[in-house]
């Protein structure tokens, strides 16, 4: 048997007033998820523990089983999925330039993600690419717009801080190193650099013939730059090793493409169009046909979008898009009987309040030949909440995915000497 997981992202939301209450999936028209919660298998998920609003990568890390602790990086996997070679030792950290005020000594941030010509905003980040001081080095990498990627190299590392305050009226933030007890000096020392690297940009920003410019015709200088999640390379054990199963992941964003790329799993890099409906379907065909894979990671970030429109009703209506996409589910992969489908999502997002993402748990569906078939007929927070899978966390999910696929070992048997959680596992054979 093979798994196909679909993570619609970021669908999960909250109960909202103009929906007396009701989340945007609650009031959505979605007749292709309810059947299939209706053939299958209900329940919610939280890929770590009610409550925490997740990202995106830290929630399919732990989705596919993975303990927080080993977590690489957003600014590692994102380099990686953007093709930027990151060495073993460098660290990647996120950044883009953005505008601030100077005021009481403190650069207050005003436009966190401004407007600004892709050739002016190359020429910015062009004058702050490279800095070195102490034996370390940082180099800017330009991405869209006004992002970009900063890689350290020297004795540096990632347990930093970030200092993108995020939201406009905050003072960008002085970056500091992470944890309490026995700071390593490595972590003291790429912070103390980070922070003269970010005064050196606003200084060399702020001088910049373009804002000055800028400032002549009345539009705010883009004068700095902004840092977060910093990331590094980690030793991890291969998906195909850790859960037996040959992985392939088909989505459209870089933080996937590297992350299952570091996971050692094959990816499918597909596109978004603005038809909703016809990507994801393309995508559940492509996994359809994918029968050299145990385990398809199919992804749709729309719904996530949607969410951070902050317009429920539109929320609501990208999730019928997503829905008609489902009928393909529907039609042509849970009549292949050899086929588990999961349907779940990464995590909530909000279409209302000031947070990026939300804490709630996400409704989950599993159909395949060996789930108990529960009473519940609608795919939302609040139904599949009595579901028979009931509260389901972390890598619960794996282990549940290898129980429904009827490949699980059961504990205490020793095929081989890392107690792996499937059967067989890779054992050696006795020799005469
Ligand atoms: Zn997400």
């Amino acid at each position: 048997m093979r798994c196909i997981l679909i993570i619609l992202d970021g669908i999960g939301d909250r109960g909202h007033t103009c929906f007396e209450g009701k989340t945007p999936l609650q009031m959505a028209y979605t007749p292709n998820l309810d059947y299939l919660s209706s053939v299958g298998m209900n329940g919610l998920y939280h890929s770590l523990m009610q409550g925490i609003p997740m990202s995106s990568e830290t929630a399919h890390f732990l989705i596919f089983g993975y303990e927080m602790e080993e977590f690489p990086g957003r600014g590692y996997i994102e380099a990686i999925g953007n093709g930027i070679p990151v060495q073993e030792r460098e660290v990647a950290v996120l950044c883009h330039i953005c505008c601030v005020e100077h005021k009481n000594d403190n650069l207050i941030l005003t436009w966190g993600r401004p407007e600004i010509a892709y050739e002016e905003a190359k020429e910015l980040k062009r004058a702050i690419e490279s800095f070195e001081t102490n034996k370390i080095k940082i180099h800017l990498i330009p991405a869209n717009g006004i992002d970009g990627f900063l890689i350290l190299s020297g004795e540096v590392t990632d347990t930093i801080t970030d200092s993108d305050p995020i939201y406009e009226g905050k003072a960008v933030m002085e970056i500091m190193p992470t944890g309490q007890k026995k700071i390593p000096s490595s972590s003291r020392k790429t912070s103390a650099i980070l922070n003269k690297y970010l005064i050196w940009c606003y200084q060399t920003l702020s001088n910049h013939q373009i804002n000055q410019n800028r400032l002549a015709s009345n539009f705010p200088p883009v004068n700095t730059l902004v840092t977060q999640r910093a990331g590094k390379r980690k030793n991890l054990t291969p998906f195909n090793e850790k859960w037996g199963l040959r992985g392939l992941s088909i989505s459209s964003g870089a933080i996937y493409w590297g992350l299952c790329n570091e996971l050692g799993m094959d990816v499918t890099k597909v596109k978004d169009t603005d038809n909703i409906e016809e990507d994801l379907k393309y995508r559940l065909r492509l996994a359809k046909d994918a029968h050299d894979y145990d385990f398809i990671h199919v992804h749709t970030k729309m719904p996530d979008e949607a969410g951070h429109t902050k317009n429920p009703w539109y929320k609501k209506e990208v999730i019928e898009a997503v829905d008609r996409a489902m009928s393909v589910a529907v039609d042509e992969l849970i009549t292949d009987r050899e086929a588990l489908l999961v349907i779940t999502a990464d995590h909530s997002t909000a279409s209302s309040g000031t947070m990026i993402h939300t804490g709630e748990t996400v409704p989950l569906t599993m159909v395949g030949k060996y789930v108990r078939k529960d009473s519940i007929h609608a795919f939302d927070e609040i139904s599949c909440a009595t579901g028979g899978l009931g509260m389901v966390r972390g890598k619960e999910l794996m282990h549940l995915i290898l129980n429904f696929l009827d490949r699980a070992k059961m504990q205490g048997l020793m095929d081989t000497p890392v107690d792996q959680p499937y059967y067989p596992g890779k054992y050696k054979p006795l020799r005469l």
